[in-house]
């Protein structure tokens, strides 16, 4: 038998290897916005159409590249920032493999144009899968500017596997951000179908974040710093009451560099214990500079995980450090762009580090406790969560009494509504009577429910009330909000919102359904919005249901709130109109009830 093995061709073995890096238009942007920030560029514009499948352009102002590096900067194993094998151990660079060039022209058609400071004229070279079909002297201002045309045109398979515009867009602005929010130091812009997306401007980490994510998140940000030797820690947590629903905004940067890492997540998540809402996730913005020798970055193609010499002590360092930060801040007065560098914190130092390092934070702090007291007058999340826990254990004792197999109460009458009793029971539960039993309703189940019917009333005659608001409320969002609330705008009309582009990221809300509180109209959208950040595409039937269900969770009185005798009333009585009053639509109960049998039974006087 003839020997049948032999060495693949370069176009053959770029396009496996294009397999691992390039898997989506936001990979490319991501290796192309690397490059250029290893080139030292002070400022980067990225150009895409079509969220990069068609063209995808990254234009930077830094070194550049000579002739002869041009041509070799597209083949494999190429590259300016490693030549021995030590060197993989003091990486300070983005790249290093010398694969995403050569990765990307052997699967689009890739136009460079480079020009080195010191030169009058630069070079151009066009290469189309992998075939260099030209190179020639150029004019081009100093840097590279590197464009890609219709990524996957020779690999039909990866080209169909590519998902829908929307979807690849929010990939891009994902690979986007995790680049310019460590490089604050750097300008960045990014056009999408010639409109202006973001325009980032030199600043501190603090303004780039609010540049990224709206400028209401000043407020939100908590500042963390902690130098020792094995690790310094900068950036930001966001204050407990704004966790997300959703898994959110929660960046690593590890010299610099986005990190995806679940031990180092449940630090921080860990460091916020009892302060969170249940079911919620705290957002941060976190640079860990690390001695690039005591981490190994090379262990994933895309560099987006890694691993440490030894990681335990980073992982108590950086809970300590986020524990510090959250009591820090509940003494701290509102923070505004300049204090951010206005704390004083011990620096380790030493040979030794310790091992856990020493704080003065007592876990058990809670620096809500003062804002308990005033029972609900401004209820915020992390209030609640305590509410409820705190509630759970004073009912545990009567566990029986819940245990107890709730009866069916049988649909109100209209002819029955004479009842006046109601009590308010540690703020959360309604006592009243109903068909000669004695009930405890949950207020949230109860207005959640109550709520949802009505939307879902509304849905079928449309006949939404809405308020007109006397002041239109303009509302600033993140592009990624921005772009999911566009989204549904449509939808919400239904149910009585108009709401109305208003140029970039904002909105003019000019009315809102009947029932939403004065002043919520803004934190109730951005609820909203965080219940569809998921992505996914839904028919509009899951949209519209998907939407009543979001607005009644959202806009329900909460846990915790108090209410008047007149409001426990009205919520009781649209309570038992409801095709369903014991069960909320997702399965929650909304009444414990006792009879006088079961009284009498307890009693023992059976
Ligand atoms: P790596 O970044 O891992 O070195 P790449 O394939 O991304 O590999 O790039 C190969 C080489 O091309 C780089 O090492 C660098 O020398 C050069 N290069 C790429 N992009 C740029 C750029 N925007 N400006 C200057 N040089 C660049
Ligand atoms: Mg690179």
């Amino acid at each position: 038998m003839p020997d049948i093995i032999k060495l693949l061709p370069d176009s053959i073995a770029n396009q496996i290897a294009a397999g691992e890096v390039i898997q989506r238009p936001a990979s490319a942007l991501k290796e192309l916005m690397e490059n250029a920030v290893d080139a030292k560029a002070t400022f980067i514009k990225v150009i895409i159409k079509e969220a990069g499948k068609t063209f995808l352009q990254v234009i930077d102002n830094g070194i550049g590249m000579s002739e002869t590096d041009a041509r070799m900067s597209f083949e494999r194993h190429a590259t300016s920032k490693l030549s021995t094998a030590e060197e993989l151990f003091s990486i300070k660079t983005k790249g290093f493999r010398g694969e995403a060039l050569a990765s990307i022209a052997a699967v689009a058609q890739v136009e460079l144009k480079t020009r080195l400071h010191d030169k009058e004229t630069g070079t151009e070279i066009i290469i189309e899968g992998s075939e260099v079909v030209s190179q020639q002297l150029c004019a081009t201002p100093h840097g590279t500017s590197v464009a890609i045309k219709n990524l996957f045109y020779n690999v039909p398979a990866r080209r169909n596997f590519l998902k829908s515009t929307p979807v690849e867009f929010r990939h891009i602005l994902e690979e986007f951000q995790r680049v310019a929010l460590p490089h604050p130091e750097i300008a960045f812009t990014l056009h999408h179908n010639g409109l202006e997306i973001f325009n980032l401007p030199i600043s501190n980490l603090r303004q780039r974040i609010c540049a990224v994510f709206g400028s209401n998140y000043n407020e939100r940000l908590v500042p963390v710093e902690e130098n020792t030797t094995v690790v310094n820690i900068t950036g930001f947590v966001g204050k407990p009451e704004f966790a997300k629903k959703v898994r959110g905004e929660q960046y690593f940067f590890i010299n610099n560099r986005y990190i995806r890492d679940g031990y180092l997540n449940h630090a921080v998540t860990n460091a916020f214990e009892e302060l969170l809402p249940n079911g919620s996730f705290p957002t941060y913005f976190l640079m860990l500079q690390i001695d690039p020798s005591r981490i190994d970055i090379n262990i994933h193609p895309t560099k987006t995980e890694i691993k440490f010499e030894d990681e335990k002590p980073i992982y108590a360092i950086l809970r300590a450090a986020v524990k510090r930060a959250m009591g820090k801040f509940s003494i701290a007065p509102t923070l505004d762009f300049d204090q951010e560098q206005s704390f004083n914190i011990p620096v380790f130092k030493g040979d030794r580090i310790p091992l856990q390092p020493t704080i003065k934070v007592n876990p058990h702090y809670n620096p809500f406790k003062e804002e308990e007291k005033q029972q609900g007058a401004t209820l915020n999340t992390s209030i609640k969560t305590d509410w409820q826990q705190r509630i759970a254990e004073k009912i545990k004792p009567e566990e029986n009494f819940q245990s107890q197999k709730q009866e069916v109460i049988a649909p109100f009458s209209h002819a029955v509504q004479h009842v006046h009793f109601f009590e308010q029971v540690y703020n959360s539960y309604i006592l009243t009577y109903h068909k000669n039993q004695l009930v405890l309703i949950d207020q949230q189940a109860a207005h959640e429910q109550v709520l949802y019917e009505k939307n879902i009333a509304q849905l079928q005659n449309s006949s939404a009330v809405s308020q007109q608001e006397l002041f239109p409320v303009i509302i600033e969002l993140s592009t990624q909000s921005f772009h999911a609330l566009q989204q549904i705008a449509e939808t919400l009309k239904t149910f009585g919102f108009d709401i109305r582009d208003f140029g970039k990221n904002a909105f003019v809300l000019h009315a809102t359904p009947a029932y939403v509180e004065k002043g919520k109209e803004k934190w109730l959208l951005e609820k909203l919005v965080e219940d569809f950040d998921s992505g996914v595409t839904i028919d509009k039937k899951q949209l519209l249901e998907k939407t009543a269900r979001s607005l009644a969770q959202n806009a329900s009185v909460k846990l915790g709130q108090t209410l008047t005798h007149k409001e426990m009333k009205t919520l009781c009585d649209n309570l038992f109109e409801c095709q369903s009053h014991n069960y909320t639509f997702n399965g929650k109960a909304i009444i414990v009830s006792l009879s006088k049998d079961e009284l009498i039974k307890r009693f023992e006087r059976k």
